[in-house]
């Protein structure tokens, strides 16, 4: 089965992903006075590495097209996902190493901006073949110094998960044996592999804390002509995969939305009165796709059909050049939550601005998985647990805090109450609690510029402008430009 389609049809703009990304820079580049040179500096790929590399398929020798880019150097290692996708090229890794400079430049994640990418359809590959084509993808990065714990630091992305993780952890460590710092070499891996827990959901969770942050603006939601708060408002989903499937889970556990559509490569999902998350999960986790999923949902043909959804907040969460020229004028939703990278083309979301429609960008929206990705780094090189030196000491603590309390007031907390108010936090706790302040910190920081910077009111450029100024300002620091 083919994961992707072609990008709706459009004659009228270039949806070449990394010209849209050098326009998006341009547009916020234009409210700096910064030096052009300077700029030029931020803006540019610095290094592409591409290769092609040879791998055994049922007897034979057949060759794979891959590449790393490095897109800023500015603080080191480098940082950015591992792209395993049929339709890849080289332009798109070097977009997408672009995105994570400016994407951790913004959240705050010391790292510079890098992006791999292996053309090869990841669910049409035997998994032996798979796992050949990750060690190898491994060796050939680590021959020429493109992975290594203070070097360059991949991660998962579309078609990769924690499973090709452990192989290249694995296969890094079999090439630098009893180095200490090995499995900072790679983050997303399994918990058990030196992972941190709370990885593979981060996306989809920074996803939600990224469009909660957005709804609790007072004027922005007037703006946009809903009251605050993601609680009781309609969601579609496009992408059911790492990063949609646990957005959609979160907004309905614990942001209280409904989901009332998804949207899939071959199809989508429609309910108005909401769709059980967890059973459509389970569905195409036993048949491989969400269609003759029943519970009173609607089947709509294409994917596209889910973006025009009469909905409240559409999340596209699959591939880009989604929201095009197109189409962006049937999109009926009021904030589009770009989780995936790059799904709106820059005409489209000229017309979704014009139209009111709040944008919440890719480089903001899709953080979460690379600030978790630091903890795990983070964690890897300090070689121990969140929590494992404070959890008890933070339970001793609760509990002579609440004995004052009970001995001031003269009541008594019931027990399960007590529990819950000393426990000391685990590593998910501090994980998701660190994600939470970074997002909301984050979109502080980009609302603050956007009302600050005249002329200036999408959200997209007020992104970009925090990460060129910070990128920027690294570089005037190392004394690189004056
Ligand atoms: P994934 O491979 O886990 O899931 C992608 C899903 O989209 C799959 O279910 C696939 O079947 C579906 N899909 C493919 N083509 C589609 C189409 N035309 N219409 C609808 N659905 C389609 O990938 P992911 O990790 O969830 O990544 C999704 C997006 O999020 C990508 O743009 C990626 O770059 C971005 N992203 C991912 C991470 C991460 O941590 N995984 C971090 C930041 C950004």
């Amino acid at each position: 089965m083919s994961t992707t389609t072609a990008a709706p049809a459009s004659t009228q703009e270039d949806l070449n992903l990394y010209n849209i990304v050098a326009r998006q820079f341009d547009k916020a580049a234009a409210y700096t006075d910064l030096d052009r040179g300077l700029l030029d500096q931020i803006k540019a790929c610095n290094n592409l590495y591409s290769f092609r590399f040879p791998v055994q398929v049922d007897g034979r020798v057949q060759m794979f097209q891959g590449w790393r880019a490095e897109h800023s150097h500015h603080r080191k290692p480098l940082k950015g996902g591992i792209r395993y996708s049929a339709h890849v090229d080289e332009d798109e890794v070097m977009a997408l190493a672009a995105l994570m400079t400016y994407k951790c430049a913004l959240v705050n994640v010391p790292f510079g901006g890098s992006k791999g990418a292996v053309r090869c359809d990841p669910y049409r590959t035997p998994v032996d073949v798979l796992e050949r084509i990750t060690r190898r993808y491994t060796f050939e990065l680590a021959h020429k110094d493109f992975i290594g714990p203070g070097v360059n630091v991949p991660a998962p992305d579309m078609g990769t998960g924690e499973r090709e993780m452990a192989w290249i952890a694995d296969t890094y460590m079999a090439i630098n044996h009893g180095e200490l710092d090995n499995f900072a070499c790679v983050t997303g891996k399994p918990v058990s592999q030196g992972g941190i827990s709370g990885r593979t959901e981060a996306t989809g969770r920074g996803v939600y804390y990224g469009i909660r942050e957005a709804m609790n603006d007072e004027e922005d939601m007037r703006r946009v002509g809903l009251t605050t708060g993601l609680e009781g408002k309609t969601v579609v989903v496009q992408g059911f995969g790492n990063v949609g499937y646990h957005a959609a889970h979160i907004m309905q556990h614990e942001g209280g939305a409904k989901i009332i559509g998804i949207g899939e490569y071959n199809g989508s999902l429609y309910n108005p009165d909401g769709i059980d998350i967890d059973a459509l999960r389970a569905h195409r986790m036993k048949t491989g796709y969400i269609q003759d999923f029943g519970h009173g949902c609607k089947e709509l043909p294409t994917s596209a059909d889910c973006l025009e959804l009469e909905c409240d907040v559409l999340v596209p969460a699959a591939l880009e050049n989604q929201i095009t020229l197109e189409n962006a004028d049937r999109v009926k939703a009021k904030i589009v939550g770009e989780a995936a990278n790059g799904p709106t083309s820059p005409g489209a979301e000229q017309i979704l601005l014009d139209k009111g429609v709040l944008v919440v960008p890719d480089i903001y929206l899709n953080a979460g998985g690379v600030t978790v990705s630091y903890f795990e780094w983070t964690k890897n090189i300090s070689h121990m647990r969140f929590g494992r030196m404070s959890k008890r000491f933070e339970t001793g603590r609760g509990a002579r805090q609440l004995e004052l309390i009970e001995s001031v007031t003269g009541k008594t907390i019931e027990d399960a109450r007590r529990d819950e108010l000393t426990a000391g936090p685990e590593e998910i706790d501090l994980v998701r609690s660190g994600l939470e302040a970074t997002m909301a910190d984050a979109y502080g920081e980009m609302q603050e510029v956007r009302r600050a910077t005249p002329g200036l009111d999408d959200l997209r450029s007020a992104a970009f402008l925090v990460a060129i100024r910070k990128v920027a300002n690294s570089y005037s620091q190392l004394g690189i430009f004056p």
